[in-house]
């Protein structure tokens, strides 16, 4: 290969919301910064999201509702004031503050802030290069990371760089690695995040010693109805069921099979795991009104989920009886009768005797009896995964061994174990974690 190389204090690899959140970071601070981006369009998920950028109001319910290494989990709900901060001393559009799950935050202006941060990041003398492919990763004697080989439309360039920050956003566009490190059901698990992201960090990262974190098999994602157009990235919120946590969900033999009320992203896991990988999502007329038809964060539009299930091909039924929803279960597959009886003595238990319902519900036992009754047929979809290069709280790659790959870091969803079973903010986790990255490199 002709080293056609150039030289930075900063090559970061991958344009989305880690990246570009170290690119900016570290370039504001007078870091000269490569960043290489595969796709056509700089942003990844990021840009596809609402941009509510919100993480866990206390270290205790971090620990409890995001379940992954507390010292990591803490690493975002600390840095999260600060890079608040930055927002609004940047100037980026946000909202009041809202309520967003079992946390807090506001909206921001995405688009504005993607494009701020490669604007700095050019401003200081470095630029960001699109449709560019990372071969490999380059060790000195060493075994210091010290930047890395990339091929672009014009052809091969050898990026020598102080630091090195791995931000690809994670594994879920790899079929293979989905069944490798999730489930083997996961192969065929609908994908709704960016198509790029395919695990070349993690690939990158092992190949120059980084140990892939033991493994954590979470993942944030939504149960969705099916639909004639999935490619159409636009519908992923519109299809995303996250009423499920009021609803009931049934597999194929008719049976629950998990704590419902323990929140949508967790309910996609425990369907992806039975057998057919789908669950029926059943709510009343109540849930319905409440939860089906409001939107999740109070910013959102409202609409009916089960109409717009149905609009774009989902399997769903309205139904006056349980007769028929019994009907339509079989219809689809499931046991019908066995449907029929478990949601009748839900509500047995949901009115005499919570304490026996088996799987528990934590949060809302109340029963599902008012007509008209829903029924959706729903599958799981990922949107980013958990497990990742195992990183300390500095975003250094660890080895297996335990101690630092010296000069490589990762960030977002290349690094794993910040969350385990839960879930407490997608771009808080990026953010903090690229700044993080920055300041371990030198750019505090
Ligand atoms: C529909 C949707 C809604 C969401 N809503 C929210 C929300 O409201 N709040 C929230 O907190 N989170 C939300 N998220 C999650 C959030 O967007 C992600 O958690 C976050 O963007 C992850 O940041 P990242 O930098 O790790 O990955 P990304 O932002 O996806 O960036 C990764 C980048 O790396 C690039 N890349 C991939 N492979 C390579 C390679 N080999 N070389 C170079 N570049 C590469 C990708 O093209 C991409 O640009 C949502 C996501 C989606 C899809």
């Amino acid at each position: 290969m002709e080293d056609h190389g150039i030289e930075c204090d900063l090559l970061v690899i991958g344009g989305g919301m880690a990246g570009l959140s170290a690119a900016a970071w570290a370039a504001e601070r007078g870091a000269r910064v490569i960043v290489v981006e595969k796709a056509a369009v700089l942003g990844g998920s990021a840009v596809l999201s609402g941009g509510v950028f919100w993480t866990a109001v206390s270290a205790e319910k971090m620990t409890l509702y995001g379940g992954g290494d507390p010292a990591l989990g803490r690493v975002v709900f600390e840095t999260y004031p600060e890079a608040v901060a930055w927002l609004r001393r940047r100037g980026v559009d946000m909202t009041p503050r809202l309520d967003v799950l079992h946390g807090q935050g506001y909206q921001i202006d995405i688009h504005g802030y993607v494009r701020g941060c490669a604007a700095l990041v050019e401003q200081h003398g470095g630029s960001v290069v699109l449709e560019t492919e990372t071969l490999s990763l380059i060790q000195d004697a060493s075994g210091a990371v010290v930047g890395a080989h990339t091929r672009h439309a014009d052809g091969e360039v050898v990026v020598r760089a102080a630091a090195t920050v791995l931000a690809t956003g994670g594994f879920q566009a790899s079929p293979e690695l989905r069944a490798r490190y999730i489930h083997p059901n996961a192969r065929e698990m609908r994908l709704r995040s960016n198509p790029v992201s395919d695990g070349a960090g993690l690939r990158l990262g092992q190949a120059v010693g980084g140990e892939v974190a033991g493994f954590n098999r979470g993942f944030y994602g939504h149960l969705v109805s099916e639909s004639r157009r999935w490619d159409d990235e636009r519908l992923y919120v519109a299809l995303s069921q996250y009423h499920s946590e009021h609803a009931l969900l049934i597999n194929e033999a008719g049976h629950r099979f998990c704590d419902e009320t323990l929140g949508d992203h967790t309910n996609t896991y425990e369907t992806l795991i039975q057998p057919g990988a789908r669950a029926i999502c059943f709510w009343d007329a109540r849930v319905h009104e409440a939860y089906a038809t409001v939107p999740v964060v109070s910013i959102g539009e409202p609409l009916d989920k089960m109409r717009t299930a149905i609009e774009n091909g989902g399997q769903g039924v309205v139904a006056a009886t349980l007769d028929e929803v019994a009907a339509f279960a079989d219809d689809q597959g499931f046991d019908g009768l066995v449907v029929r009886a478990t949601i009748e003595a839900f509500n047995q238990a949901a009115r005499h005797g919570w304490e026996t319902l088996r799987p528990p519900r934590t949060e809302d036992w109340r029963p599902l009896d008012k007509a008209p009754y829903y029924a959706l047929v729903v599958h799981p979809a990922i949107t980013f995964t958990f497990g990742g290069l195992t990183i300390d709280t500095g975003a250094r790659v660890l080895g297996v061994d335990g101690t630092p790959v010296p000069g490589l870091f990762a960030a977002g969803s290349d690094g794993g174990g910040a969350y385990g079973h839960g879930y407490a903010g997608g771009l808080a986790l990026a953010m903090t974690f690229g700044m993080t990255a920055a300041r371990t490199a030198g750019w505090a």
